[in-house]
């Protein structure tokens, strides 16, 4: 490139005063260094040819040093390739040159030097030359003087033998592949003998070519026919009949341009199945292959073409394809659920299969294959954090939306617990699934119901400790209202102090519990506990009611309130009468034995106090030993140390302070008479 940004074939095209129009420029793609170029990529797409696939075609032309041979093929095709010029009579330089067919997508080679052999040069590049060509070319054009027809020893036949050697190289193995049409040309036809007298002499000597041809073992059988189709025109001489040759020159043209006339000579055949993206790619290697001499196989060519085309095509879609996955990456990973993320994900996919298989599928079959899972499995590696970022998300998002509506369905009073857990985990594991299965990308191995189970287990989680929370306020309400109603009859029971009394007690306790278990069952069927959890709730219940028993009866046999009811026991039976009338004393009473019958009756409901002991035995009560060695509210219980309301020594302390009082009463009474006496 030049400072302008010029390639030199602009240059050139733009020095020998043609159109600069891309589709004119000409290019020498191999120099007389036997350097390839650098730019043949760019220049086929500057002549509009990079996307035409399969839809072009390439054509070649061999032959002696000024025989015509660029003279015909601009003729032909329009092309512009250089024309020796008469007066200067120069050689023109080595190498290859191309340009594109006018108004046809056709790359048309013109070889220049390659009679080395007249020139006693080397045939090195007639050599390379011709296997170049034929690697590519669907028609090759052998071009020839009429006079040259039937020389064998000449110069044309020694090409031909360079040529059929390396086809033989090249496509030995696999003849209908690399079929290629050998088109004759021959130049400055008089007339004098038909054209197929010189078709039939030429083909005589093609064939003799090829039987003196030293072919592998495994090929000997093989015959011309095999590899080639050939093909035989005359043109007139230019000069001489000038007319006719430009009306020849012009028929011929059509069997190159033309589908439907009569001997078309592009056949579909010939194709050697280059997309057009690849071509310069393709040659580039062939000629480095040739080069160095190294053995040209084409089934290895093209897949190394594949290879590079499909990885480069991979490539530029895997680009494309990871710009549209970044508009959604930051907010999976900020935590978000993208909506609708499943239908990018399917859509940026298939993107970018479609934008590969488009161009990538024209190339070897097996690589296109290959690489076509290859970036199935980076595609997948790539969209595969979105989806699980997606679940996480969703997981959370779920789990929250289920925490909310389980605290709005348990407000306020009237709510089944159990439809209120039931409909909310259909809704979070309904809207979960359906989230999943929307980001889901079809022909991946991606799972969701793990996810799903794992969300599954923490709203089972979540729904036992709301359970356990209202369990544990039912229970509480229960444990209320049974202090409540056990308050009375307690009251009641340790006010008569009879010897029966704590069978009044236990019987109302029975009965009162019995209340409370029957509704904790009512509304624990709601609940969907296990029988377990209902057993433990029962068993705390029991539990906490007895402690409440208790502690309404330590609440009446406190020191001060055991005192006052002994303290009435007594005095109703020393103080009153046994109609309730109270006692005036007088000297002749005895008042000592009633002192005493009052007080020993007294002291004996210091043991009845003491003990929960119903008479009735039937009527004891033992707490289940689940209901004691549940682990709750206290740490330890001994329900037998509970039946024990008072000591033996806590009985002498109450006895002695109770004496105290009545030895009190009595010295009071005693006085009462003296004071009476004394009146
Ligand atoms: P190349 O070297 O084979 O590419 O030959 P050129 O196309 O450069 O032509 C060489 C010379 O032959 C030029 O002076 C042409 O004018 C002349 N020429 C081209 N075509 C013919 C032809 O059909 N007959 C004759 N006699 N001369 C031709
Ligand atoms: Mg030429």
């Amino acid at each position: 490139m030049d400072p302008n940004g010029l390639s030199k074939s602009r240059i050139n095209a733009l020095a020998n005063g043609h159109a600069p129009a891309a589709a004119s420029e000409r290019l020498q793609i191999i120099n007389d260094e036997k350097k390839f170029t650098p730019e043949l990529g760019a220049q086929i797409e500057r002549w509009g040819l990079r996307d035409a696939g399969f839809g072009y075609n390439i054509v070649a032309v061999f032959g002696s040093q000024s025989t015509g041979k660029s003279t015909l093929l601009n003729r032909l095709f329009g092309t512009t390739f250089d024309v020796m010029d008469e007066t200067q009579r120069q050689q023109t330089t080595k190498g290859i040159w191309m340009c594109r067919g006018k108004e046809m997508n056709v790359m048309v080679m013109d070889v220049e030097g390659t009679d080395g052999r007249e020139r006693g040069e080397d045939q090195d590049f007639e050599r390379k030359s011709a296997l170049f060509s034929l690697a590519s070319s669907e028609v090759l054009i052998i071009n020839l003087w009429e006079h040259q027809v039937g020389l064998y020893q000449g110069a044309n036949m020694g090409l031909l033998k360079t040529v059929f050697e390396v086809n033989l190289g090249l496509f030995g193995k696999n003849a209908t592949d690399g079929r290629t049409l050998l088109l004759f040309v021959i130049r400055d036809h008089i007339g004098q003998t038909p054209l197929a007298n010189l078709q039939a002499t030429l083909t005589a000597d093609l064939n003799r070519i090829w039987e003196s041809l030293s072919k592998p073992q495994e090929l000997q059988d093989r015959k011309l026919a095999d590899y080639f189709d050939l093909a035989f025109t005359a043109l007139p001489h230019k000069v001489l009949a000038a007319d006719k040759f430009e009306s020849e020159v012009v028929a011929l043209r059509s069997r190159f341009v033309n589908k439907d006339a009569p001997g078309f000579l592009f056949k579909p055949a010939y194709h050697k199945r280059i997309p057009a993206d690849g071509v310069a790619f393709y040659m580039e290697g062939i000629w480095e292959q040739v080069q160095t001499n190294k053995d040209l196989d084409l089934p290895t060519q093209q897949e190394l073409l594949a290879q590079f085309r499909c990885d480069e095509i991979s490539t530029v879609a895997l680009a494309e394809f990871t710009e549209q996955t970044k508009s959604q990456r930051r907010p999976v990973e900020a935590g978000r659920v993208v909506d609708g993320l499943g239908a990018m994900m399917r859509a940026w996919r298939t993107d970018a299969l479609t934008r590969y298989d488009r161009d990538a599928s024209r190339y070897h079959a097996g690589v296109y294959q290959r690489k076509r899972t290859d970036l199935l499995a980076a595609l997948d590696a790539s969209l595969s954090p979105l989806f699980l970022g997606q679940l996480k998300n969703l997981h959370k998002t779920c789990l929250v939306t289920f925490k909310s509506e389980m605290l709005n369905g348990l407000r306020g009073e009237g709510y089944n617990f159990g439809e209120v857990v039931f409909a909310a985990r259909g809704r979070c594991l309904g809207r979960f699934e359906t989230a999943a299965k929307e980001a889901l990308v079809e022909g991946t191995d991606w799972v969701w119901e793990d996810e799903l189970n794992s969300l599954a287990e923490e709203v089972r989680g979540v729904a036992d400790q709301c359970r356990r929370d209202e369990t544990k306020k039912m229970v509480n309400h229960i444990e209320r209202n049974f202090k409540k109603q056990i308050s009375e009859p307690v009251d009641l029971a340790l006010n008569k102090a009879a010897p029966d009394m704590w069978d009044d007690i236990l019987r109302a306790f029975r009965q009162t519990l019995g209340k409370a278990e029957a509704a904790y069952l009512a509304k624990a069927t709601s609940f969907d506990c296990t029988d377990e959890e209902n057993g433990s709730s029962l068993a705390a219940l029991r539990r906490r009611a007895w402690q409440a028993l208790r502690a309404k009866i330590d609440e009446q046999t406190a020191d001060q309130v055991i005192l006052g009811k002994l303290r009435g026991h007594f005095e109703e039976r020393f103080r009153y009468d046994e109609t309730g009338v109270p006692r005036v004393w007088k000297p002749e009473d005895d008042i000592d034995s009633a002192f005493k019958k009052a007080k020993d009756e007294t002291l004996d409901l210091i043991p009845l106090y003491s003990n929960i002991q119903p008479v009735d035995s039937a009527l004891e009560y033992s707490m289940p030993d689940d209901a004691q060695s549940q682990v709750g509210d206290t740490e330890e219980f001994d329900f037998s140390a509970t039946l024990v309301i008072f000591s033996e020594t806590k009985g002498l302390e109450l006895s002695q302070k109770f004496r105290r009082e009545a030895d009190a009463h009595y010295v009071e009474a005693k006085r009462s008479t003296v004071a009476s006496i004394a009146q």
